[in-house]
């Protein structure tokens, strides 16, 4: 089409100025590779769950839309990532994909000794068994995640948990309610730092809803540990997130680039944990970062045993490659705000529905206080089942009960069940997966859901095993 010359003379592009901003966050990246994904209809889902007894770890993944079980090892990952897939070496001993991962991750933490792992909780096993810690031992943390109590358990010693006072109240608005407790640390280890083996801070922290830690509570955390010789570790698994939270919401770090928000957390500490399968987008994968190198040399003496030799520790060539590459691309400050406020809008879409959510909302999920969204189910016959269950008839999603199910009990000697604190319904978000409008899809989808939810009824056990039951459990719905 010609265009007048007076045209170019009003709107010369050189001179334009700035557009407003948009309010509608893009997806920063476009699609080369795609997967179809099913719809079923309701009645199809109503038989996929009775076949799987209700439980959705039983569900065959493909009967599932949205996969929201998870965001560990679920990550899309780059192009250039699987470019570094087919480049990554796979030699036994030495390998340069061993080489750039190192390097990758020295430059990022500044700690010298890296050890790749086949997952995190392979770090937190082989780290446990170095510190050779006792039943006398004690390690404390802001919360651990389960796989890092259950090993911290497994050497003999006790996982005790601080989380800060503020990450109790759901509903409070504190920026970082990941923190741990510092008065509740002090007066540990003046009480008795002898039993005190370890300190770990969870960065975010999972376990109270993918909540942020400040810079400032790790740099008080370590002024605190730091006389007794504590050593203090950080569970790194979402690092990137929790560096972009500290920058928008700490004083002080607004004009910092996130690398470099990241590399003053990792100043802080002693040694970290990662399960790549994180913020690293990888799908298998972690790593131990150790500053000690008398202690990293223990760890690499004891992980032959199963992990194999300490330059590939349990992975491929191709698989260090790409971790390599992912832990630069999770920096990349257009997919953090894409990451942060995707979650927190899906987070905002629930909420308006009418569904309490945990909040603020955090980095990886969206908590649902199925408690609160159905009063009339008592705990004791699995709201967060209940909700989840409907969730997946309903609309396809497959999302988590964080409840009575799964950390509450049976009591061995009456059979009585036993709650947990909260019944929560956790939506976790897949990295780089689900686009913008399967967001708006699922949220218009929940807000019918909502108007229907005193309909919803409650379950009740017909088969559970007696630990980890929520992986094999059976249900039937109450009448
Ligand atoms: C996932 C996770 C782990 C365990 O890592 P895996 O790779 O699943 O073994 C440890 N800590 C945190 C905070 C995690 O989210």
């Amino acid at each position: 089409m010609a265009l007048s010359s007076g045209f170019y003379s009003r709107y010369n592009a050189n001179t334009m100025t700035e557009l407003p901003r948009a309010k509608t966050i893009i997806e920063p990246f476009r699609i080369k590779s795609v997967e179809p994904i099913r719809l079923l209809s309701t009645a199809e889902r109503q038989r996929c769950i009775e076949e799987a007894g209700y439980n959705l770890f039983k569900l065959r993944a493909q009967d599932v839309t949205f996969d929201l079980l998870t965001d560990s090892g679920t990550s899309a990952m780059s192009a250039r990532q699987w470019a570094g897939i087919m480049v990554g070496d796979e030699s036994y001993a030495g390998s340069p994909s061993f080489q750039r991962f190192e390097a990758v991750v020295q430059g990022l933490t500044g700690l010298a000794n890296v050890i790749p792992t086949h997952q995190g909780r392979s770090a937190e096993f082989l780290l446990m068994q170095a510190m050779g810690l006792t039943k006398r031992d004690v390690v404390i943390g802001n919360t651990h995640f389960d796989t890092t109590r259950a090993n911290i358990e497994h050497s003999g010693a006790q996982a005790l948990d601080l989380p800060c006072k503020e990450s109790a109240d759901t509903q409070s608005e504190a920026p970082f309610k990941g923190n741990i407790d510092l008065d509740a640390l002090a007066e540990t280890l003046k009480k008795d730092s002898r039993k005190v083996r370890l300190v770990i801070i969870t960065v975010t922290n999972n376990s109270v809803g993918g909540q942020p830690v400040s810079m400032e509570n790790v740099r008080r955390a370590r002024a605190i540990v730091k006389p007794y010789g504590i050593p203090l570790f950080l569970d790194v698994a979402r690092f990137a997130e929790n560096a972009f939270f500290i920058k928008k919401r700490e004083p002080g770090f607004a004009d910092r680039n996130v690398r470099d928000i990241a590399h003053e957390m990792f100043s802080l500490c002693d040694g970290a944990l990662m399960s790549a399968k994180k913020d690293a987008f990888g799908n298998i994968g972690g790593f131990l970062a150790i500053a000690d190198p008398a202690l990293a040399e223990t760890v690499r003496s004891q992980m032959v045993i199963t992990e194999g030799f300490p330059t590939y520790g349990g992975l491929a060539g191709r698989d260090l490659e790409a971790l390599a590459i992912g832990l630069e691309e999770i920096l990349d400050e257009d997919y953090l705000t894409y990451r942060l406020r995707s979650t927190e809008y899906f987070g905002e879409g629930i909420r308006a529905a009418g569904i309490p959510v945990i909040r603020p909302i955090g980095g990886h999920a969206v908590y649902i206080d199925a408690g609160a969204a159905l009063p009339h189910i008592p705990w004791n016959q699995f709201p967060g089942q209940s909700l989840s269950v409907a969730l997946y008839t309903g609309i396809g999603i497959r999302s988590v009960e964080i409840g009575s199910i799964m950390l509450g009990a049976r009591d061995p000697v009456t059979g009585d069940e036993r709650p947990a604190p909260q019944e929560l319904v956790r939506l976790a978000i897949p990295r780089r997966v689900y686009t913008q409008s399967h967001v708006d899809y699922m949220v218009e989808m929940i807000g019918h859901l909502a108007g229907r939810l005193r309909e919803l009824k409650g379950y009740a056990f017909t088969y559970q095993a007696p630990v980890l039951r929520h992986f094999t459990a059976r249900f039937r719905p109450l009448e």
